[in-house]
């Protein structure tokens, strides 16, 4: 067929590379200009770029695949194309149908208004014709099987053919995860997945999200290091550069990198997964899914433009390209001797029909299932679990079942190891090379070690604002606020719970709670007149870096202090909308960490010699409270609202937070007589101070040696007899944890330990 082919010839074809193989192969030098239909129909009629993309999403607020669309289509819709012309927006290649001498089609889809101005030019038609060799065809009962078998004589053929020249045709995508498993139980290489699509990565997130705060490619692309994924960012971006970034540009950005991949290396020596399309005379082809609908592929009637449209526009039909289509695949597996078809019988339970190709060319159907167990253990195992599964549950006895059980008795038949299987800790350290330990990362971490794996590092723990999560929000956010000047409740408040969808259930506990905060504001004050800490700190961020390395975040949610010749009284606050327990007995365990991590984080907050005077938790949402005769509602009211945690021994001190302290409203549980503080009373000394920001420092860098050796074990710690490491875990149905798993430990007093040796556990 290439023979015709001669110096000067525009070639339209998909299969540019048949045309250089064939020069190669027979040394034959010719000047021709190759082009597939859709690069020629561009260089003919003109095409358009990203500013015509641009013009339209611009002006008309088409979103970017509306605006593709009508412009792939600019040719019919002469309004559109007088715009495009009007604006410079459409590109045309100068002295292109000057050039033409003589124009080869080597496809027959071409449209009947192309073939028109074909025919203006001297042109031949090079098209594949019907062949007489009639394919072998095996049926399959399903997908499976139909794969395997492939696999089975994809196997027997490498005995006599080297395996560059066998290719699988898979013209539904559907077949891709079971090919991939197959030809993998079987070891046989294949080139499957070369794309890898670049929008999910995590540098092109980045990109994207610092694109669209800075409106600059500079600054975005300074995120990206500088390998293929940027070099692909930046061709994309280069595009655009026409102009100022702006939400449109970043729209149409944000699209094109949705669609943008990278190619991996293909393994010379592995099978090649292609199109029908691609079929040639010689090597050998394996057809999957030769069913009704995938093979020959059916074109519908729902285009952008109908088919009546089409017939007056000289574009072809739906029917016309099924014509088209149909003959094709004749063509296509009646030339070539090595083509073999296979096709399903049904697929979910339901009946799949074979190709009506089968019928029409009145080709052979085998039903024959080959024997498979000459090729992988690992397949037979696999097999032999299906039919003991079909056998256990529905007594169902298949005549293989003996033969693989002899084989394979000792195969671990249902049993699961959950276990954490160790990852490669060089990857790994490459992977998350900066680490930030934070309270809850380090709770999750000592909880259970795959807790902290799944939640901090694979991030599978998916945040969704429940309307507990909302109300926790707002109260922080007005508490943070309210104790400035001008503070006015109503518009803060409004503005938080703007855009936000309740139900009226949840309108009523709103209501209710907002009622419950203002109260909540005016008690604080109330304890603040006790206090001569005058100055505040809101949502306090604490960033350090331990030992050099081990990075380390907190928010305080309220820092009250006060310096005084010389030294600067503090005293720490975290708000809790939820249970209140400032127990720190399993700080040991480093667990209860949440006090004690902001005690250790005092010292970083820059102030001048300070002295702690307590950290403590603030309930802001109170428990309803039950009638107590002779009680005052008020009173019981404020008491709820106590801080709860631990202050220092220093009476001195700890009369800048609350001057009675003696007989506190302020702090829960601080009562003193003349003997001293109570017992009940949570003081702490100077040097049991130090001992817990040792131990917590302890605590931090210890985790963090730890994560870096990607040991992420399932290792949850009973305490005492409570499995506190899963309280509230997400994770129960996925870890399997068992019994064994559990790291068994005993109770502990913080007054034992503080100051005392410590017990490591992890
Ligand atoms: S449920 Fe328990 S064992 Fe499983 S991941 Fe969560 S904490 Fe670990």
């Amino acid at each position: 067929m290439f023979q015709a082919l001669k110096n000067g010839d525009l070639v339209i074809t998909n299969n540019k590379q048949k045309i250089l193989k064939y020069l190669t192969a027979n040394k034959i030098l010719l000047n021709l200009r190759i082009m597939t239909l859709a690069d020629f129909k561009n260089s003919y009629f003109g095409t358009y770029n990203e500013k015509a993309i641009y013009y339209l999403m611009k002006k008309y607020a088409y979103k970017y695949e509306n605006a593709k669309l009508y412009l792939d289509n600019f040719l019919f819709l002469p309004d559109l194309k007088q715009e495009l012309i009007a604006n410079d927006l459409l590109v045309f290649e100068p002295l292109f149908k000057e050039n033409i001498k003589r124009i080869v089609v080597m496809t027959p889809f071409v449209d009947k208004y192309i073939l028109e101005e074909i025919e203006k030019y001297p042109h031949v038609f090079l098209l594949d014709s019907q062949g007489a060799y009639k394919p072998r065809v095996k049926a399959f009962e399903d997908m499976e099987t139909e794969v395997e078998n492939v696999a089975v004589d994809i196997l027997e053929l490498l005995k006599s053919i080297s395996i560059d020249d066998i290719s699988l045709v898979v013209e539904d995508s559907s077949y891709e995860p079971v090919i991939r498993k197959i030809f993998k139980l079987f070891n046989i290489p294949i080139n499957i997945d070369t794309k890898k699509y670049i929008y999910g990565l995590k540098q092109v997130q980045v990109f994207i999200k610092k694109l669209r705060s800075t409106k600059s490619m500079e600054e975005a692309l300074e995120v990206l290091e500088e390998d293929e994924v940027y070099n692909k960012v930046v061709a994309i971006c280069n595009k655009y550069r026409f102009t100022e970034v702006d939400e449109v540009i970043i729209e149409a950005l944000t699209e094109e990198l949705k669609l943008a991949y990278l190619e991996k290396e293909k393994n010379p020596s592995a099978i090649n997964l292609v199109s029908l399309k691609d079929i040639e005379e010689n090597n050998y082809y394996f057809v999957l899914g030769f069913n009704q609908g995938t093979i020959p592929r059916i074109y519908k009637n729902e285009d952008f433009l109908s088919d009546s449209k089409k017939e007056k526009l000289h574009i072809l039909t739906s029917l016309e390209k099924n014509n088209l289509e149909r003959q094709e695949v004749i063509n296509k597996i009646t030339n070539n001797p090595h083509v073999f078809l296979y096709y399903k019988k049904s697929l979910d339970n339901q009946e799949i029909l074979p190709s009506a190709l089968i019928q029409e060319l009145d080709l052979k159907v085998s039903e024959e299932n080959n024997s498979h167990y000459h090729y992988s253990h690992l397949f037979n195992k696999l097999v032999l679990a299906q039919k003991l599964d079909a056998f256990i549950k529905f007594n169902e006895k298949d005549e293989d079942l003996a033969l693989l059980y002899n084989n394979y008795h000792d195969m671990a038949y249902l049993t699961y190891d959950n276990s954490y299987k160790q990852i490669n800790v060089a990857k790994f350290k490459q992977l998350y090379p900066n680490l930030v330990l934070s309270y809850t990362s380090l709770d999750n971490f000592y909880r259970c070690r795959f807790r902290y794996y799944l939640t901090n590092i694979l991030k599978v723990d998916k945040f969704e604002e429940t309307f507990m999560t909302l109300i926790g929000n707002i109260y922080h956010a007005i508490l943070a606020k309210c104790f400035t000047n001008n503070f006015d409740f109503e518009a803060e408040y409004n503005l938080l719970i703007k855009d936000k969808d309740f139900s009226y259930k949840e309108q009523f506990f709103l209501e209710k709670l907002k009622n419950e905060l203002k109260e909540v504001i005016d008690i604080i004050k109330k304890q603040n007149s006790y206090s001569s800490l005058t100055n505040n700190l809101y949502e306090q961020k604490v960033e350090i870096k331990l030992n050099n390395e081990v990075n380390f975040m907190g928010i305080i949610d309220k820092v009250v202090y006060e310096e005084e010749n010389g030294q600067t009284y503090v005293a720490i606050i975290d708000y809790k909308t939820g249970n209140v327990s400032p127990n720190i007995n399993n700080l040991v365990y480093g667990l209860d960490m949440q006090l004690p991590i902001y005690l250790f984080l005092t010292d970083y907050l820059k102030f001048n010699n300070p002295v702690v005077v307590g950290f403590y938790l603030q309930k802001v949402i109170g428990r309803p409270l039950a009638y107590q005769p002779g009680k005052s509602f008020k009173e019981e009211r404020e008491k709820l609202y106590r801080l709860n945690g631990f202050s220092t021994d220093k009476e001195e001190a700890l009369a800048k937070l609350d001057y009675d302290y003696a007989d506190s409203k302020v702090i829960k549980g601080m009562k003193k007589s003349s003997k001293g503080f109570y017992a009940y009373t949570k003081v702490l000394n100077a040097d049991n101070l130090e001992a817990i920001k040792k131990m917590v420092e302890d605590k931090i860098t210890t985790a963090y040696e730890q994560i870096k050796q990607a040991d992420f074990v399932i290792n949850p710690k009973n305490i005492g007899g409570e499995l506190v490491g899963c309280n509230y875990c997400p994770f129960k149905d996925i870890c399997y944890k068992k019994e064994d798993d559990e790291v068994r430990l005993k109770e502990q007093d913080y007054h034992d330990f503080l100051g005392g040796e410590q017990e490591n556990v992890d």
